[in-house]
């Protein structure tokens, strides 16, 4: 496998005109080898459609669906909230063998304290994560499908840093667990070049590719994404280090700009195409 093109629909989730069909004919139109589905867009598409309708429009078609993005605030819930997540896992895998999709996202949740108030340690934060991922892990192993952990780089996630990511994906030592790597998200909390230099690739399951603002570290938000090498993130420097361990996957394009949402659906789609496959084709081709 060498590495493909993917698009997230998080980037044109707000244009007019944007839905799961959409954004399928866009991507297949100009030549994304992979999509990222989005839970809200799949929901939305079955409301008159099915999934086998689904399953016969990726036969027909070059495009592959890559990953569900994505399972919410996974860690630290109470009981309502893991019957939550239970259920969201089965929908998850009902779509994903239909479709044939193999890998699910998973965030962290945001904003968690103890009842007295104080923050949890990221020990205690690290070893929750690991059991409530083992359990995950083990309830979709049979399906075929991997997990993997995207760690957002924002002050209130409960993790927050590629390196406490990694250790928790490590300490949960399955096969079918692994991180997600979204270039934005790095920045966001500073996480170490160390970490990701001493990762393994393999482990390395989702690549999200974009740029940011220069704005201080712990201020970034998700709209302050641009198109990779607009911004002042060191792509050249990730990818050098994903290349150099022989990285292989998807580089899938990840925005969630105002600005990009008021283009027309097909010129964002054209867009974040030109974009991915110029940064795949230069570091990766
Ligand atoms: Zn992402």
């Amino acid at each position: 496998m060498a590495v493909y093109t993917g698009f997230n629909e998080a980037t044109a989730l707000e244009c007019k005109g944007q839905s799961l069909l959409a954004d399928l004919e866009e991507c297949e139109k100009n030549g994304f080898d992979y999509i990222e589905i989005r839970f809200d867009s799949v929901r939305d598409y079955l409301k008159d459609h099915t999934l086998d309708d689904l399953a016969q429009w990726f036969a027909a078609h070059n495009l592959k669906p890559w990953a569900y993005n994505t399972l919410i605030f996974f860690n630290q819930r109470n009981e309502a909230g893991v019957k939550e997540i239970d259920d969201e896992v089965d929908f998850i895998i009902e779509v994903s063998e239909a479709i044939g999709m193999k890998t699910l996202v998973t965030v962290p949740s945001f904003d968690v304290v103890k009842e007295d108030g104080n923050p949890y340690s990221i020990e205690e934060f690290r070893d929750e994560a690991v059991t409530r991922l083992q359990y995950l892990a083990d309830k979709v192993a049979p399906h075929g499908l991997r997990i993997s952990l995207e760690f957002c780089g924002a002050p209130g996630c409960s993790i927050n840093q590629f390196g406490t990511a990694y250790e928790v994906v490590k300490a949960v030592s399955r096969d079918n667990v692994g991180i997600t790597l979204d270039c934005f998200h790095f920045h966001g909390m500073d996480s170490h070049w160390e970490d990701l230099e001493n990762a393994d690739a393999k482990k390395i399951f989702i690549l999200h590719l974009n740029d940011v603002e220069n704005l201080p570290i712990g201020q970034l938000a998700d709209i302050h994404r641009v198109w990779p090498g607009e911004g002042v993130l060191e792509l050249e420097r990730t990818f050098k280090i994903l290349k150099d361990k022989g990285f292989e996957g998807v580089c899938t394009i990840e925005e969630f700009r105002p600005e990009y949402y008021e283009l027309s659906h097909a010129e964002n789609v054209k867009t974040a195409y030109e974009y991915t496959k110029a940064i795949v084709d230069k570091y990766f081709g």
